[in-house]
């Protein structure tokens, strides 16, 4: 798909939902003037005032005539990532996109709680599976490919350090396990404990994989409560920002914590998208950019 193509496809489904909005719209007010139970009057004049992107999902007797979501590229990164270290966002980009990602899962507690809350909002994501945990819980694997959400890897065992003849081992066990259940071999790799100088990071680059670090920490390694790991991630985010969170074991507060940041950012008008994507994004904007 070209950068046209994907303009005209966004501007499509933005028109598309405005139209679900309008539909719903209509249709609530017919319910209420027949006096049948109906959402109540000042929900029918906030929805209209959002912009339709960041809409909450309309009623769903209108969302089930509406066209089923055509499925995003979530494994595609451009080719000037490739093989790079990103630990940075790109400076003046305008699009206020958000990138959350979520290492050490999945976990058959937490997972479960993200993907929930990623769906009621419409937000996709990015989790950084460890093989270890792919491999105990391949339905959550599948599930977060379902939810159209994007997978990269971070080691089999989450080791600090690593041989080269590990460092093989890991990686290819960890790659086979996320191609079998997304049907594509990963393009994203985090390193563990953002460690860059390893063998593990050397052979991601090798392969081509962009090394994705992040631009934002919710700081919930430490195990701080849900309030202030969502005070972290909401505190003045930029467009384009890469926000590092976890979704691995005893994380109970993370998945707490998300349904208060997807609201709050999502009314200030982001828009949470996959890695890939928002590589695509910075892509497309850098190509217009004029030649300094
Ligand atoms: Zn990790």
């Amino acid at each position: 798909m070209t950068g046209a193509e994907r303009r005209r496809l966004y501007a499509r489904r933005r028109l598309t939902g405005a139209a679900v909005l309008l539909v719903a719209l209509v249709a609530l007010v017919a319910t209420s003037m027949r006096g049948r139970p109906g959402v109540p009057p000042q929900e029918m004049q906030v929805q209209p005032a959002m912009p339709a992107a960041i809409a909450p999902e309309a009623p769903a007797m209108a969302a089930s005539e509406a066209p089923m979501p055509q499925a995003l590229d979530v494994w595609t990164i451009p080719g000037r990532y490739e093989g790079e270290v990103i630990s940075q966002r790109v400076r003046f980009f305008p699009e206020k996109l958000l990138c959350l990602t979520f290492d050490d899962g999945p976990d058959a507690t937490v997972t479960p709680q993200v993907l929930e809350t990623l769906a009621e909002h419409d937000a996709r994501a990015t989790f950084f599976v460890l093989g270890r945990q792919a491999r105990a819980y391949p339905d959550l694997l599948k599930a977060i490919i379902d939810g159209g959400h994007a997978i990269g890897h971070h080691s089999y065992s989450h080791a600090d350090r690593y041989s080269a003849a590990e460092a093989a081992d890991e990686m290819e066990r960890t790659c086979a396990l996320i191609e079998e259940a997304g049907g594509h071999p990963p393009t994203l790799f985090r390193p563990p404990y953002g460690i860059l100088d390893s063998p593990l990071t050397g052979l991601a680059r090798e392969h081509g994989h962009a090394t994705i670090m992040w631009t934002i920490s919710s700081a919930d390694s430490r195990r701080i409560g849900a309030e202030v790991i969502a005070h972290n991630v909401i505190y003045t985010p930029n467009p384009g920002d890469i926000v590092l969170m976890h979704d691995g074991p005893g994380h109970a507060a993370t998945a707490a914590a998300l349904p208060e940041i997807l609201s709050k950012l999502s009314a200030s008008g982001f828009r949470f998208i996959t890695l890939p994507e928002l590589l695509q994004a910075w892509d497309r904007w850098l190509a217009e950019q004029p030649v300094a």
